[in-house]
């Protein structure tokens, strides 16, 4: 077994539901543009994926849950074990790391120190869907991604295509309108895609009503992951 595969399997061993390796030198300039020279010089990100509950998610289609808020913080917890093993594992072998905590706002806009999305999204685990989450083919955007950067000359996965096609539920399930129904392009800024203050205004108030920040409607809603196969291709 070689070190991509050797890796890819503990990560799965140690939790994580899905794993793949992102090629970031192609994205090099966005990197840049982003976070400066931070990050020179680690070529490849892991990137991996922790479920969340189905029926859990299911439920804040209708009114927010606790239980959501739980699993939401458990998994994020699993995530960054399996983020601080791993760039341990990493550095043990002389390769440089850095683990990516778990991004902890409840929303679409990513707070983490790097994309999470923008890694997941190159190493092939989905595609960064509408509500600019990443979906999967697997579970859609029912998952909490984690990320660690690496200048191991590990082996990368290959992008998927976009999927969402003219699905439009995220955008009209949105109760802040924040969702501007287009497809996701690499060219364009998030802010064409995407209100965060719409969103973030949502959050506010569900905090006044419930006590938390917390909505997660448009991943509830997300068709992937949710209905049987023969009834995904319809979009
Ligand atoms: S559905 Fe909720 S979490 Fe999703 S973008 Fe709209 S307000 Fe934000
Ligand atoms: S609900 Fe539809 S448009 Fe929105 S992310 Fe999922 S597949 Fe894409």
């Amino acid at each position: 077994m070689d070190l991509t595969d050797q890796i890819k399997t503990m990560v799965k061993e140690w939790g994580a539901d899905l794993c793949g390796v992102a090629a970031l030198d192609g994205a090099e300039a966005e990197i840049r543009g982003l976070y400066g020279d931070r990050f020179d010089g680690l070529r490849r990100g892991v990137s991996f994926g922790v479920y969340l509950p189905k029926r859990v998610v299911d439920e804040v289609l209708e009114h927010p849950t606790h239980t959501y808020l739980a699993y939401y913080d458990v998994a994020n917890g699993l995530i960054n074990q399996i983020g601080l093993r791993l760039n341990n594992y990493l550095m043990k072998m002389g390769f440089e790391a850095y683990p990516v905590p778990a991004s902890q706002r409840l929303g679409a806009k990513d707070r983490a120190v790097f994309s999470h999305r923008m890694a997941a999204s190159l190493a092939g685990l989905g595609w960064i869907g509408k509500s600019c989450a990443l979906v999967t083919e697997e579970v859609g955007p029912r998952l909490r991604l984690g990320t660690v950067l690496t200048d191991a000359p590990l082996k990368s996965d290959a992008p998927k295509a976009d999927g969402c096609g003219e699905c439009r539920l995220c955008t009209e399930i949105c109760p802040a309108h924040a969702i501007k129904g287009k497809n996701f392009d690499p060219k364009e800024p998030l802010e064409e895609r995407f209100d965060f203050q719409r969103c973030d205004a949502f959050l506010t108030e569900t905090r006044q009503t419930f006590g938390k920040r917390i909505c997660g409607r448009c991943v509830a809603v997300c068709r992937y992951g949710k209905k049987k196969e023969a009834e995904k291709n319809d979009g």
